[in-house]
């Protein structure tokens, strides 16, 4: 399984599982990704990294 937040593989035995009152289970690699998604609110943003990227590569081509 992978974590909710970080999409980081999480071994068996491992990591932290959380449970909604809707019934929806969640499984993150550590308490710090439950903390970032459950209780802050904040979105792992892959897109915006991957932008980044981008922007450094473009101003190493000019
Ligand atoms: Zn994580």
């Amino acid at each position: 399984m992978k974590c909710a937040y970080c999409s980081t593989e999480i071994k068996k035995g491992t990591g932290t599982m959380f449970v909604y009152n809707t019934g929806l289970i969640k499984y993150y690699c550590s308490s710090r990704c439950f903390k970032n998604d459950v209780q802050m609110k904040r979105k792992f943003n892959k897109k915006e990294t991957k932008e980044r990227k981008h922007e450094t590569q473009k101003q190493k081509a000019q």
